[in-house]
C-alpha cells in the first residue's frame, strides 16, 4: 500500500504530550472547554435544519457560513460537500477530517431540539449533529490559537453517508484529493469509547419481478410476480449463513400490486447484505440471484395457464460499500492511541460501515470515531445527546489530527 507507507516514512505521528507542550496547541486544546455553550448551540442549530440524504443544501450552507466567518478558504463541490482548508507548511500533502451532513429522517420530520435537564433530544442530534459541531469547533479552535499545521488540513462536511446516499460525498472527496491525501479521520456520532478501523462491507440489491397482470378470478392460474417473489424470498431466508465471519441479511422493503382483486404486474424487494468477509458477501449475493431465479421458475411451473404471459426478473445492485482494514502498524492508529493515552481514555477497535469504508478500501489510512459526549437512539425519533465531558472527545480528535498532520516549526510560520 504505497500511500500508507508514504505516511509512515514522511513523519512518525507526533506524541500527544509533545504536541500539547506547544503553546499554540495547548491554547487550541483549551479552547473547547471555554466555548462549550457556543459548540452546544451550534449543534442544536444545525440539527434543526432538515437534511435528508440528497437534500443537504441548507445545512451545508450554514456550515459553510461558519467556516467562512473564521476566515478559512471554503468551497462547495458539485455534489454539495463543503470543504474548508487550513493551509499547511507542506501543501503537497493533506489530511482530511470529515463529518456527514445527512440524516435518515424525511424533510417533514420534527427536528426541533427538546431539552430534558442536560439532555438534548431531536432526530439527528447525535448522528451527526455531534460530528458536524466538532469539525467546526476544531476549525475555530485551531484558528483562534493560530496553529499552523505541517500538512494541509481539510475540514469537510460531506453529503450522502446514510442509506442510498451510498457514501457518494466521501467517494467524491477521495477522488478529488487522492494524490495528496495521507489520512482520513471521520467524526460520526458521539462517545470516545471506540475507534472504527475495519470497514464492514455491504451490498444493497433490488429485486424486480414483472408479469402480465390480470383479474384475480377470471385470470386465475396466470403467473403472479408476488407469488414468485415470496417463493424466492422463502428460499433465500433459509440460506445458511456463517456465525463467523459475521454475516447478515435484511429483507427491508417490499412493494407491488395495485389492489386485492388484481393479479399484480410487478413485485419489488430491497435487500441489505453485510459481512465481515467480502467472499461471504459475493456468495450471499449469488444465493439471492439463484433463489429469485428458482422462485420465478417454481411459479412458472405451477401456473395452470401459461398462455397468458410469462415472468421477467432482475436483481440490481443499488448500493455497495467496500470493505477494508487499517494495518496494526498504522501511524494514524498510533496517533489515536497516543491521544487516548494522553487523555486517559480507553477505546476498543470496531468494525462498522461508515464513510471511512471508502478510503480504507483504497488502502488510504482512515478511522471513524465519535466526537465526544454521550448519545443514543441513532436513526430513531427518540435520538438524544448529552454534552457533558464533550471537550475530551474534541481534544482526542484534535490531537489525533495534529498527530498525523504535524505542526509547522516556528521558523516556517
Ligand atoms: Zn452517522
Amino acid at each position: 500500500m504505497p500511500i500508507r507507507s508514504a505516511l509512515s516514512q514522511a513523519a512518525r505521528p507526533l506524541s500527544s504530550s509533545s504536541l500539547a507542550e506547544q503553546p499554540q496547541v495547548r491554547a487550541a486544546l483549551d479552547w473547547f472547554a471555554k466555548n462549550l455553550k457556543w459548540i452546544n448551540d451550534l449543534q442544536s442549530a444545525l440539527t434543526e435544519i432538515p437534511a435528508p440524504s440528497f437534500q443537504e443544501e441548507k445545512r451545508a450552507a450554514s456550515v459553510r457560513a461558519v467556516f467562512a466567518a473564521e476566515g478559512l478558504p471554503v468551497q462547495t463541490d458539485k455534489l454539495g460537500n463543503v470543504i474548508a482548508e487550513l493551509r499547511g507548511a507542506n501543501d503537497k500533502e493533506c489530511i482530511l477530517i470529515a463529518a456527514h451532513l445527512d440524516t435518515v429522517f424525511p424533510a417533514d420530520t420534527n427536528v426541533k431540539v427538546q431539552h430534558e435537564g442536560d439532555r438534548l433530544l431531536a432526530p439527528g442530534i447525535s448522528d451527526n449533529g455531534t460530528g458536524l459541531a466538532a469539525i467546526v469547533a476544531i476549525a475555530r479552535a485551531l484558528q483562534a490559537a493560530k496553529v499552523r499545521p505541517q500538512r494541509t488540513i481539510l475540514l469537510a462536511a460531506n453529503v450522502g453517508e446514510e442509506g442510498e446516499g451510498n457514501l457518494r460525498g466521501m467517494r467524491a472527496l477521495i477522488d478529488g484529493y487522492r494524490t495528496k491525501l495521507r489520512a482520513v479521520i471521520v467524526l460520526d456520532g458521539s462517545g470516545t469509547d471506540h475507534v472504527t478501523t475495519k470497514a464492514l462491507a455491504s451490498r444493497r440489491l433490488e429485486v424486480v419481478i414483472t408479469g402480465p397482470g390480470g383479474h384475480s378470478w377470471s385470470d386465475f392460474g396466470m403467473v403472479n410476480p408476488i407469488n414468485a417473489l415470496v417463493r424466492g424470498s422463502v428460499r433465500f431466508i433459509n440460506t445458511k449463513i456463517p456465525v463467523s465471519p459475521r454475516t447478515t441479511f435484511n429483507l427491508g422493503q417490499v412493494e407491488g400490486g395495485t389492489s386485492v382483486n388484481s393479479i399484480p404486474h410487478e413485485a419489488k424487494l430491497k435487500v441489505d447484505l453485510r459481512s465481515e468477509s467480502e467472499d461471504e458477501l459475493v456468495r450471499l449475493e449469488s444465493a439471492l440471484r439463484d433463489c429469485i431465479s428458482t422462485g420465478v421458475k417454481d411459479e412458472t411451473e405451477n401456473a395452470r395457464d401459461r398462455s397468458k404471459g410469462k415472468l421477467e426478473w432482475t436483481v440490481d445492485l443499488i448500493g455497495s460499500r467496500p470493505g477494508g482494514e487499517l494495518g496494526a502498524d498504522s501511524p494514524l492508529l498510533a496517533a489515536l492511541r497516543a491521544a487516548d493515552d494522553y487523555l486517559g481514555n480507553q477505546s476498543r477497535i470496531e468494525r462498522s460501515s461508515t464513510d471511512a469504508n471508502i478510503p480504507l478500501s483504497l488502502g488510504i489510512e482512515a478511522i471513524a470515531i465519535g466526537a465526544g459526549g454521550n448519545g443514543g437512539g441513532a436513526h430513531s425519533l427518540q435520538e438524544w445527546y448529552e454534552p457533558a465531558g464533550r471537550e475530551m472527545g474534541l481534544q482526542r480528535a484534535m490531537l489525533t489530527l495534529l498527530g498525523v498532520s504535524g505542526v509547522a516549526p516556528e521558523k516556517a510560520r
